[in-house]
């Protein structure tokens, strides 16, 4: 087993292990969870925090509460999310940050403060503007307000120089995955798809320091494999950027005849397509990193560049051969999305299957036909 499928079990434990290990190490400490997809790590980080990104409990937890609170057509990690709460499980965490990126994630957020009032939850207001010459401000101050609320929890001061500092951990963290999936792009037979995204899914717990280390270890590990080309077909993964499709359904794909050359798996950890600067007024960097920096996304609208074309984009830098879209039941906004990227990818002469999945599914066998068929269908065409 390698020492990331290690860290992966630890951090599919709903009992979270590292969470209490760090709350040992780190007495009176405090953690923060946060919701897909994004969220401002590097604030919770300055103030001597850990930041956890939760994406749901999977299949290792029943609903038998949550569905009171919410309507049926809602996607599952909504449901788990809540479950978890109501059944005692976030009892390891002091606050829950929750972000603009669909009707269903802005309900939780407000059912779990009417629920859990003794915890701290918010709401980070992203701007759904970029263009408008108020957005950078607007958002600095945003940041600025829950920096206050973090720092009142945290009886604590946070100075531009933690900030800065933690700026800079994160930007090692995220240029290491970038450069780890630059390796994938390049020779997808020594990288496979389902232990990358172990590797990039234990950030979401992990301290950041010791998650770099990781990453380290990564790339010094998969270029030195012996590892044998497969006759595959190139495909990237698109529309599984909130809540995470099960590890075996990543690994029947690949089964299948598939090389993952790209994905939006866990996409908040590799947000950034370039280093967000660390001198001058680091709330403004990170707002404006927020609006100029970020890879495109379902929930972020940027019409200055549209997501469709940043598909296109994906595909052609990545030498895929077709576009798999992964989409959760009953996930809004990878489903409006999916009519103009298809459009842009029929426009483009770019095959592509769409699938859906849960993340408790446990069978494959429909996916399985669907996705050896649509293989074939390219092998053989
Ligand atoms: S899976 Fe989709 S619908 Fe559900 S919370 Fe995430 S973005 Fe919203």
């Amino acid at each position: 087993m390698y020492f990331f499928e290690r860290s992966f079990d630890r951090c599919s434990d709903l009992g979270f292990p590292s969470v209490r290990k760090w709350k040992e190490q780190h007495p009176g400490g405090q953690v923060i969870a946060y919701f897909p997809v994004y969220a401002p790590v590097e604030l919770i980080h300055a103030a001597g925090m850990l930041p956890v990104g939760l994406s749901g409990a999977g299949d290792r937890l029943d609903i038998q509460h949550a569905d009171a609170r919410f309507g049926s057509f809602i996607c599952s990690i909504v449901k788990t999310t809540l479950e978890m709460g109501l059944t005692g499980h976030l009892e390891p965490f002091d606050g829950f940050l929750f972000s603009t990126i669909c009707d269903s994630a802005r309900n939780l957020c407000f059912v779990m403060k009417r629920n859990f009032p003794s915890m701290y939850v918010d709401f980070l207001h992203l701007p759904h503007n970029p263009s408008s010459p108020a957005a950078t401000q607007f958002l600095a101050e945003e940041y600025r307000r829950v920096l206050g609320e973090l720092e009142r929890l945290g009886n604590c001061k946070v100075n531009d120089d933690a900030l800065a500092c933690s700026i800079a951990l994160y930007n090692r963290n995220r240029a290491l995955i970038r450069e780890l999936y630059e390796l994938r792009r390049r020779s997808p037979e020594l990288v496979p798809t389902s232990e990358l995204y172990q590797l990039i899914r234990c950030g979401n717990f992990l301290p950041v320091e010791e998650h770099t280390t990781e990453l380290e270890q990564a790339l010094t590990h998969f270029p030195s494999r012996n590892a044998k080309k497969r006759d595959s077909i190139r495909i990237v993964v698109e529309g599984s950027f909130c809540e995470q499709p099960p590890l075996p359904l990543i690994r029947l794909i690949e089964e299948a005849g598939c090389y993952i050359v790209d994905d939006d798996f866990v996409i908040g950890q590799n947000w950034f397509d370039s280093d967000i600067p660390t001198d001058g007024d680091p709330l403004l960097a990170l707002a404006c990193s927020y609006l100029d920096r970020s890879v495109y996304s379902s929930v972020r609208h940027d019409f200055r560049k549209p997501r469709w074309e940043g598909l296109v984009e994906k595909v052609r830098r990545s030498k895929a051969d077709a576009v798999l879209f992964l989409i959760a039941k009953f996930c809004e906004p990878a489903y409006f999305d999916y009519v103009p990227y298809k459009q842009e990818l029929e426009g483009a002469g770019i095959p592509h299957l769409p699938l859906e999945f849960e993340e408790k599914s446990f069978t494959f066998d429909r996916l399985r036909t669907e996705i050896e068929t649509f293989v074939e269908s390219l092998i053989f065409d």
